[in-house]
């Protein structure tokens, strides 16, 4: 008999990489740089895989690109409870 697998409660989403800043301390500092974000497709498919009860989405910074990351939380409260954003939240 297969076990049913444990529910996720959070699902972590690196969904931007790029960033303004440089801190020293980024665990991101080999990436920020880069310009590449995850899909909208890809988000949705990850999460309706998982049914996380929260969903965090991280990068870079989530707000350098305002559409994809408002696109994304729509997505993302179709299927769980909690949506957080991870954001240095400086709106320059
Ligand atoms: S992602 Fe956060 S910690 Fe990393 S450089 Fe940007 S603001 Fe700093």
């Amino acid at each position: 008999m297969r076990n049913k697998p444990n529910k996720i409660k959070r699902l972590v989403i690196k969904i931007i990489d790029t960033c303004q800043h440089n801190c020293i301390y980024c665990v991101n500092n080999d990436s920020i740089s880069v310009t590449g974000k995850m899909s909208l497709k890809m988000i949705e498919d990850i999460i309706k895989k998982f049914l996380p009860e929260e969903v965090e989405f991280t990068g870079g910074e989530v707000a350098l690109d305002y559409e994809h990351i408002l696109s994304a939380v729509r997505i993302s409260s179709k299927y769980s409870k909690f949506i957080m954003l991870n954001t240095y939240g400086i709106m320059e």
